[in-house]
């Protein structure tokens, strides 16, 4: 199954030209915000107040950070999303541009609507962090809005080898319109299950989706199983495979990642060892972005998951999110 998935990707290699006016290889349908980093010297705890050493604001939301990151490695990236009318969804939308994603298909949010935004905490010690987030005009994202850029889907998938990158930031019934369309366009569909969903996901969403992309805790919330060892994430795997999805991706933090399908052995690949992690925050969105640009570049699978491990890896010896993630250029140097 793998290599029929795989055989369905071409091999039209990434130029390293991020040029928003082309074709895009890559769409993403998700949320856009501002993060708004605190840096501390520990979590604080309920109820807690600490003295920061640090505050940054910086552009988020996983589906923003994700489409950074594969225009970065060279993708041309279209960008469906709901931004603010206010000075942070101005911005968004410059951030989009200086990196090369294509804004035809980011919409306003209605008046008096704030943009997205997310307080982030740090744990200069740990690089470990807690995230709150409002969702604001990213939230109102609809499946009309995603009808309206159907054209984007059209145009990934003429050439074999787009890719769709969606997550669970924005309403449920949004994404699902987004891996319809996807899937009606002949793109391969990748699904971040990121947020864990607190009420499960519909029966429907599964067999639309090629590649499912979980972290350890998601994909215990969604197979209701352990994910303690290996063999309990196989297993664990193996529950949404079973719900209809071709394969399932977990990341596995500072250990990497696996790939499961119901057809091949497990694949396994280490992460580089990051000897002092300063900030995990988007780790995982570098990983999507990263591996949606190999995979739709036509690289091999292990390939893709490696440079995804390498990217990913990379963006946690940085602080910030976008601005930790790997370039084609800076990969050159
Ligand atoms: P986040 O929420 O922090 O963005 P996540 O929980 O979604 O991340 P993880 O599984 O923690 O996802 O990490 C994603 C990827 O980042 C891993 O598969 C790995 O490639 C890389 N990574 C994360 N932490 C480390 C680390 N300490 N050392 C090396 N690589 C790391």
């Amino acid at each position: 199954m793998l290599r029929a998935l795989l055989s369905l990707l071409t091999l039209s290699a990434a130029t390293g030209d991020n040029c928003a006016s082309a074709s895009p290889n890559i769409v993403v349908v998700g949320w856009s915000c501002m993060d708004m980093i605190s840096y501390v010297p520990a979590l604080p705890a309920a109820g807690e107040t600490l003295a920061g050493s640090r505050f940054s604001l910086g552009y988020g939301g996983k589906g923003a950070n994700q489409a950074v990151q594969a225009a970065k490695l060279g993708s041309r990236v279209a960008m469906v999303t709901k931004v603010g009318d206010d000075l942070h969804g101005n911005s968004t939308i410059r951030n989009f541009e200086a990196h090369g994603v294509a804004i035809s298909h980011v919409s306003r949010g209605p008046p008096g609507v704030s943009h997205g935004v997310a307080p982030i905490t740090v744990d200069q010690s740990s690089g470990e962090n807690s995230i709150v987030i409002v969702l604001g005009a990213g939230g109102l994202l609809s499946p009309e809005d995603v009808r309206k850029a159907q054209p984007a889907f059209a145009e990934a998938g003429r050439p074999p080898g787009g890719v769709l990158l969606a997550q669970l930031e924005v309403p449920l019934e949004t994404t699902l319109e987004a891996l319809s369309l996807a899937r009606a366009a002949d793109l391969t569909t990748v699904l971040n299950t990121a947020p864990a969903p607190s009420q499960g996901l519909p029966d429907a969403l599964w067999p639309l989706v090629d590649i499912v992309v979980a972290n350890e805790p998601e994909l215990a919330a969604l197979a209701a199983a352990p994910t303690a060892t290996n063999a309990d994430v196989e297993a664990a795997a193996a529950v949404l495979l079973a719900r209809g999805a071709r394969s399932v991706l977990v990341t596995l933090g500072p250990r990497g990642c696996a790939l499961f399908n119901a057809s091949e052995a497990p694949v396994f690949v280490s992460a580089p060892r990051v000897v002092a992690p300063r900030d995990t925050t988007g780790a995982g969105d570098a990983f999507l972005g990263a591996f949606a640009h190999h995979l739709s570049s036509g690289a091999a699978i292990k390939t893709a998951l490696r440079r995804a491990n390498e990217c990913a890896a990379a963006s946690v010896e940085r602080e910030g999110t976008q601005s930790s993630y790997e370039s084609a250029a800076s990969l050159a140097a």
